[in-house]
């Protein structure tokens, strides 16, 4: 038995399902996960010594690769000065200002301690601005897991096939209005249907959660206008793309405003951190501002906060980076394209700056029920094949690649090898 093996079987018995998030399990996987002792840049290493590229980078926040010198400096700074005062800190102020000069649509900004509660206080603020009950979401993306965006969801409820959780009342969702990603007059439908009950659209600006599914061009542009004709606010769920598409998020990169902005994943730069913000006017219903209440005895949290506000500055101070993420994503990616096509091997690849995914279907991956088409078993075998040549992408076909600023050309090279050794052995 290796080590990772005995590990999980501890694991099961105290943990539900050996681990503290679903994804983790492999359990579209059918294998045991690997426990993971260490990373350092591009690779992680298992609890048996194995090496392994990791596309993973903590299912994003690590864009500087591990263990960045800097970033880890700061924490450990931070942590001699003590771990949490529950208590206002300069490096609060620090890194809404830097947020906010960083992200044109975002004047305040409140963190919080996760994706989750970022889009939860979002979807909050929202309604309690307009005044109006229901939340429109597209299927297949995934908002995090409260209550509310339990509905259609991606990313690990996909993998599982659970429609819905159990333990969500049927209260918490009935304002939830599911609309189809990419299609515009699905949208428009919901809005002439509740024209004054919408406040707010959320929206993944580039799917990652269902795989990774761009938004079609006038796509985002159109949701725009149609929260602006109805009077519904556009919030945009950025805890994958802030700070990795470009650095001022997919907002910058596709040039569209949102009202609202929720963060997590690189913000915190591996430490648990979450943010929402947007116009002044909206987060001015926040308490203690305002009547929206939401609250947090870690939020801010001065460790979490030198992570974040390092990682955020070593991002604004290198804007070639991004040219060259981007650069390199457009390169490898569409070499995994060409080998599995040559090789026949009907897939579509899915890519967009660093973010990527191959999908075993031969239909274009536009939305959940395209996405779904996707032979799981096949990605299966492709994972498998893969990991035990070490290289360690998501355990699940409806997750994102990530590439990150310490893969080097020699990496993406030996995993092109090992993809091309798959393609040529599964013709
Ligand atoms: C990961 C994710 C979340 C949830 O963030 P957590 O930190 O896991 O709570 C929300 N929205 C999107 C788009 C995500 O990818």
């Amino acid at each position: 038995m290796t080590r990772s093996e005995a590990l999980f079987t501890r694991a099961v018995e105290c943990i539900p399902g050996g681990v503290n998030s679903p994804v983790r399990a492999f359990g579209a996987i059918g294998e045991p996960p690997r426990f993971i002792e260490k990373a350092d840049g591009a690779y992680i290493y298992d609890a048996d010594g194995n090496a392994y590229i990791d596309f993973i980078g903590s299912w994003g926040p690590m864009i500087l690769g591990h263990n960045h010198p800097k970033v880890l400096e700061s924490v450990l700074e931070a942590a001699k000065s003590g771990l949490s005062f529950g208590a206002a800190t300069e490096r609060e102020v620090i890194m809404a200002e830097l947020i906010c000069q960083i992200v044109p649509s975002i004047e305040m900004v409140r963190m919080v301690n996760s994706g989750t509660e970022a889009v939860m206080s979002a979807v909050r603020t929202a309604r309690g601005y307009t005044g109006r009950n229901k939340i429109v979401k597209f299927m297949g993306c995934y908002h995090g897991h409260s209550d509310a965006m339990l509905v259609k969801a991606g990313s690990g409820v996909m993998a599982q096939g659970i429609p819905d959780s159990a333990g969500v009342p049927s209260g918490c969702t009935e304002d939830t209005l599911s609309a189809v990603y990419n299609d515009l007059e699905s949208v428009e439908a919901l809005f002439r249907a509740h024209p004054d009950e919408i406040a707010a659209v959320i929206v993944e600006p580039v799917g990652a959660n269902m795989g990774v599914v761009p938004p079609k061009k006038g796509f985002l542009e159109g949701l725009r206008s149609l929260c602006t004709e109805y009077g519904a606010l556009l919030i945009f769920d950025e805890v994958i793309t802030g700070f990795r598409l470009a650095l001022d998020g997919a907002q910058g990169y596709f040039g569209i405003r949102p009202d609202l902005t929720t963060f997590g994943k690189i913000i915190g730069g591996g430490m648990p951190v979450g943010a929402y913000g947007g116009r002044r006017e909206i987060m001015s219903m926040v308490a203690p501002a305002g009547p929206v209440y939401q609250a947090g005895t870690l939020s801010g949290n001065p460790v979490a906060m030198a992570a974040g506000i390092t990682q955020l500055t070593i991002l604004k101070e290198s804007p070639e980076l991004y040219q060259k993420l981007n650069e390199i994503g457009d390169w490898f990616y569409s070499e995994i394209e060409k080998i599995l096509e040559e090789a026949g091997a009907g897939c579509r690849v899915n890519h967009i700056g660093s973010l990527g995914c191959v999908f075993f279907t031969q239909e274009p991956v536009v939305n959940y029920a395209s996405a779904k088409t996707a032979d799981v078993g096949r990605y299966r075998e492709y994972f498998k094949y893969m990991l035990n040549h070490g290289i360690y992408l998501a355990p699940a076909q409806f997750e994102a690649m990530f590439l990150s600023a310490a893969h080097t050309k020699a990496d993406l090279e030996n995993t092109l090898d090992v993809i091309q050794a798959y393609a040529r052995k599964h013709k």
